[in-house]
């Protein structure tokens, strides 16, 4: 059985995210989307808030794809977290060269820790590449429509947190 880890913070789960977990079920047979507590990173969503809103986005792909889904939080090492659920694959997204010089670094060393794990990048498609959470975060907070970047329903959340 073909296990991939696709981890991130999800603060919020945008459509960009989306596409690469639909991407990602392709690969593997079940697709553990992993959701880092990273208090560190001040988080608007609290980690039950960013579970929720993966698990009710997964549920509706899981039924698209065919794929099992799964949602796990976690604080630990990344290649731990890996272990943890019996992936052999990570399954990472990239967008710009901005991204490439972080995941570049985290591969290799996660390479170091554990060369048996795999780590694949995939691409979302055109119209979802340029969303970033942080972005999403900025124009709620300032009042603009997110509607093309996150689903209504994650939409409706972050109304509920910024207090509209
Ligand atoms: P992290 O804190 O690990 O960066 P994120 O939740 O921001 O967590 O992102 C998780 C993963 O999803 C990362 O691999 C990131 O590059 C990828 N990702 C996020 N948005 C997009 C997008 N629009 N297109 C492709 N990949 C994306």
């Amino acid at each position: 059985m073909r296990i991939g880890l696709y981890p991130g913070t999800f603060d919020p789960i945008t459509l960009g995210h989306l596409d690469i977990i639909k991407r990602g079920c392709i690969l593997v047979d079940r697709l553990v989307i992993g959701v880092a507590i990273n208090e560190g990173k001040a988080p608007l969503f609290g980690l039950d808030d960013r579970v929720g809103m993966v698990e009710a986005e997964a549920a509706k792909l899981s039924q698209e794809t065919g794929t099992e889904i799964v949602v796990h939080p976690f604080d630990n090492l990344l290649i731990d977290c890996a272990h943890d659920v019996g992936a052999q694959i990570i399954v990472r997204g990239l967008r710009a060269v901005a991204d490439f010089e972080y995941e570049y670094q985290m591969v290799g060393m996660n390479r170091a820790l554990d060369s048996s794990v795999e780590t694949v990048f995939l691409m979302a498609g055109a119209k979802y590449q340029p969303i970033a959470s942080k972005l999403v975060k900025e124009i709620a907070r300032l009042g603009g429509d997110v509607s093309q970047f996150v689903t209504p329903e994650v939409r409706a959340h972050l109304e509920a947190r910024l207090g509209r």
